[in-house]
């Protein structure tokens, strides 16, 4: 078997003992003659399967008792709306923190719920930075706070947690969720997309404070209401079982690995080692503040981007894949998620340098 290294920024690298696991139960998980797909969720097994997740999740962020851990589907995307559905609780306005293609998707669905105040914004910087909380203009009545800790596309990282006082707080970690311990108790709720650094696309985890469940807008659906899917233990219709399931492996494999502090410190590793190369050198080029630079998602650009069609079919022919930036930067992103071995990243700076000596 070979495997690449796979830089996608999602669906991504997921840990190769999860995978060996999965096929190992593929046909028949733990001696009851099926696989975790063809099971009912409402059956003895798979109810395990999920209660055990739920578990393994709120021991590796020590989710307070009175949060809800929920198994939701339709992606961060449709937490953009979810959330104005569920959080305005009556009221017309909302604060968002705007540093990215991610938070202006959030602020574009708010918008057709309520008021947004754009209580700071990066886009002058050409969001390259998270921008100082000294800058933020909060709305004292807004119902809750919207930011993007970490944006996958422009590969800028809050390092630390904003200050909202009463109004609740509201991040979306979708690509770094894990990756970092998180006083869960500072949010309102906190929401990630699986396929980033949790398991297989089709999952969404929330996490919600139990308080501001059941405020719902009148009419909406029950699929689109947070407390139907925490009375219902996310079970409210059929949730995505295998997913969930390899979620759970992936859960059990980072406490294995000695949680997220370890996960941090791994993170820490291969980030500054590539963003050493980069700055090191006269033809890669990342623009973001240091001090915001993400650990999961790293984007740059070479000095001539003549070159990128060379360097990319160089790195495929390596067996690093994926490296292609996004379209809205250009250039290449090295997504490293927590599944990314540290040889992973130590290859990559290895053809950096290469690369860079044989264009000179
Ligand atoms: C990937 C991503 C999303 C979108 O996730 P989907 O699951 O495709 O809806 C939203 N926010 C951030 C920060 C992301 O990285």
């Amino acid at each position: 078997m070979s495997r690449v290294i796979n830089f996608s920024a999602g669906p991504a690298v997921l840990p190769e003992e999860v995978l060996e696991q999965a096929a190992a139960e593929m046909h028949d998980w733990q001696g009851c003659g099926m696989s975790v797909m063809e099971m009912s969720h409402r059956g003895r097994e798979f109810i395990g399967i999920c209660e055990r997740a739920e578990a393994d999740l709120r021991e590796l962020m020590a989710v307070p008792a009175d949060y809800k851990v929920l198994f939701l589907q339709g992606g961060a995307t449709q937490q953009f709306g979810m959330v104005p559905m569920n959080l305005l609780r009556g009221k017309s306005c909302a604060d968002y923190v705007n540093t990215g293609e991610w938070s202006k998707k959030a602020i574009k669905d708010a918008k057709g719920m309520c008021q947004v105040n754009i209580a700071a914004s990066a886009e002058d910087s050409r969001f390259t930075c998270a921008p100082a909380q000294s800058e933020w203009k909060l709305d004292p009545g807004a119902a809750y706070l919207h930011y993007t800790s970490n944006e996958t596309i422009g590969g800028v990282e809050f390092n630390w947690v904003p200050q909202a006082g009463e109004v609740p707080l509201v991040a979306d970690m979708s690509s770094h969720f894990l990756s970092r311990p998180v006083d869960v108790s500072k949010y309102g709720l906190i929401y990630a997309g699986a396929q980033k650094n949790i398991g297989p696309a089709g999952l969404t985890v929330v996490i919600v404070r139990g308080d501001l469940l059941g405020g719902a807008r009148p009419g909406t659906p029950s699929m689109l209401d947070y407390k139907v899917h925490a009375d219902a233990g996310s079970m409210s219709n059929t949730p995505p079982t295998y997913a969930i399931y390899i979620a759970g492996l992936v859960f059990q494999w980072v406490k294995r690995q000695g949680g997220v502090a370890e996960m941090e410190r791994r993170a820490i590793a291969r980030s500054g080692l590539l963003y050493a190369a980069i700055d090191a050198s006269r033809l890669y080029r990342n623009p973001v503040r240091r001090e915001d630079r993400s650990r999961m998602n790293v984007p740059f650009t070479l000095a001539d981007s003549k070159l990128d069609a060379a360097f990319l079919k160089g790195a495929q022919e390596r067996g690093m894949l994926e490296l292609k930036g996004h379209r809205s930067v250009g250039g290449m992103r090295a997504s490293m998620y927590n599944a990314m071995p540290a040889a992973g990243v130590q290859r990559l700076v290895e053809y950096l340098e290469e690369f860079e000596a044989a264009s000179a």
